[in-house]
């Protein structure tokens, strides 16, 4: 049997991960349940990237409060972890007269959150920062920026299991039960308990609470699509432009952002769906998203489109609400141990180390004083650098030492052969296709893995001797190249 944890986090997305990465930093003991055979595969890695600077939230609300701290530790956390953002700016373009009272609508919101140097700039100012944009006006946010958003939740995840958490990957919660002195997460193959238990799933973290908490409140999954594109666009984008908030939107409108990897981002859209695993893109959105952006940005080039996915918001508002609710840190006085973290949307990934420190610092260790661990009881585990991106000098020093990163395996990404051992080798144990696209970027390029796909495989079969049916795309229930396509019929 399992022991009874201190503290059981269940699921891995930014929030889960930043939760366990500040846990092990104590002396406690600390479970991960996840559904999926990786971390940070649902919102966490299918949203914008955008560290938001705090303008769009009423203030007062959680979502204000914890962007603003969130952003600052953020940074903190990339410069200590090795992730890559960048505080590159955004701007807010106004296409009409009411479009300009927006922009100091918003102006005024942020600076009432405490958002610095925020200026209202004339549209000719914009074109100058920004070339392509033929706006009246803009709001400038300079403190706006972005990150790597599956690098970060990995970089946390993998950093709080090198110092002690246990992840269970691909082990869905079911239900929650209270025993006598913990609570029981019953899984769909087994059970784990723990004092106190975090449920951070996301969009299934309403469901969740309702098995132990009736009054827990629903969430409506609301799809967001995007559009990649490819770098060469990424080379004339030098920071994220949004359009004015439109009044009913449940999103902050199609916008166009630039990615750490280089690329660019369209979207996304804004649907709500039945499905709260959808991950569908569909052509006539592509079309629209396209449509709008172009409107936003004139230098936008055409037949640039590398790829496409979408994110699902977790939203307390129905579609016949519509707009943002806030952040719900649920806690009833029977489960005190208890925490529901329901309705984490935007700007989740920016709060999402705030909302740690809160949990552990402000309400756990309130309660229960674990002892921070010394410095030599912690090994912080970094983000591998990118080859691609060592000065010249650099990489002739690393091919002598490592003969394997002489070996371009990806050559839309510049990914080597140690590249991708390392991404294999991570420390959750993660062995999936899609572990190793995400670690070390192979397969993410224009070419969608068509060149490097083949020689990943053939360097697993060599080096690690994988049968057909290992390979595997994001787990069990995605083989690569065997498996079974139908259940048996026994009628
Ligand atoms: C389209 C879109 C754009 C966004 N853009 C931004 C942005 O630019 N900036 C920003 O700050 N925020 C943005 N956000 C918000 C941000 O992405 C989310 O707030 C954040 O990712 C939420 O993280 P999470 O860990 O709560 O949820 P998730 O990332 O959804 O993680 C939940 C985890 O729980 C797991 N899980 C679910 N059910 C179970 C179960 N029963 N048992 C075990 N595990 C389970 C899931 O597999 C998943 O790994 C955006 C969101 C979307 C959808």
């Amino acid at each position: 049997m399992k022991p009874t944890f201190d503290v059981v986090i269940i699921g891995a997305g930014v929030v889960g991960s930043a939760l366990a990465r500040h846990l092990t930093r104590f002396a406690c003991s600390v479970a991960v349940v996840e559904k999926e055979s990786d971390v940070g595969m649902a919102a966490s890695a299918r949203n914008s990237g955008v560290i938001h600077a705090g303008i769009n939230y009423k203030p007062g609300t959680l979502r204000a409060r914890f962007c603003m701290e969130g952003r600052r530790l953020l940074t903190q956390l990339c410069e200590e972890l090795n992730v890559p953002y960048s505080i590159c700016g955004k701007l807010v373009v106004a296409m009409c007269e009411e479009e300009v009272s927006e922009l100091e609508r918003l102006k005024a919101q942020g600076e009432a959150n405490g958002v610095p140097d925020l200026r209202i700039i004339s549209g000719v100012e914009a074109a100058k920062l920004q070339p392509g944009i033929e706006a009246i006006a803009a709001l400038h946010v300079p403190t706006s920026g972005i990150v790597s958003p599956y690098a970060l939740t990995l970089a946390m995840a993998e950093d709080s299991a090198v110092n002690g958490a246990n992840f269970y990957l691909a082990t869905e919660a079911v239900g929650i039960e209270h025993q006598h002195n913990c609570y029981a997460i019953h899984t769909k193959s087994d059970t784990v308990r723990g004092r106190w238990i975090i449920n951070c799933a996301g969009i299934h973290s309403g469901r969740l609470a309702q098995s132990i908490d009736s009054e827990a409140p629903d969430l409506y999954p609301c799809v967001g699509e995007y559009l990649l594109l490819d770098k060469q666009v990424g080379e004339k984008l030098s920071m994220s432009i949004y359009p004015a908030p439109q009044a009913d939107g449940a999103g902050l409108g199609v916008h166009i952002t630039p990615t750490m990897d280089g690329n660019v981002l369209l979207g996304p859209s804004n649907e709500y769906v039945s499905d709260p695993e959808t991950r569908c893109c569909t052509g006539s959105t592509a079309n629209r998203l396209l449509e709008e952006a172009k409107t936003l940005w004139s230098d936008l080039p055409p037949q640039v489109v590398i790829g496409a996915y979408a994110g699902v918001r977790s939203k307390q508002t129905s579609p016949e609400v519509g707009g943002f609710g806030d952040f719900l840190f649920r806690r009833t006085p029977n489960h005190p141990q208890l925490i529901h973290l329901i309705g984490i949307e935007s700007p989740g990934l920016t709060a999402a180390p705030a909302i740690a420190r809160h949990i552990v610092d402000e309400i756990i260790r309130n309660e229960e004083p674990f002892k921070p661990k010394t410095a030599e009881e912690i090994s912080l585990r970094r983000w591998p650098l990118r080859f691609d991106e060592l000065p010249e000098k650099e990489k002739e020093r690393l091919v002598r030492e490592i003969p394997d990163h002489g070996d371009i395996v990806c050559r839309c990404e510049g990914v080597t052969k140690h590249e991708i051992l390392q991404a294999l080798n991570n420390p959750l144990g993660v062995r999936t296709l899609a572990g190793i696209k995400y670690r070390s970027r192979a397969m993410m390029g224009r070419c969608n893995g068509g060149y490097c796909l083949p020689r990943i495989v053939d360097i697993l079969q060599q080096e690690y001797g994988w049968e057909p049916t290992a390979f595997q795309l994001r787990g069990p229930t995605s083989p690569m190249f065997v498996g079974r396509l139908l259940e048996e019929d026994h009628g």
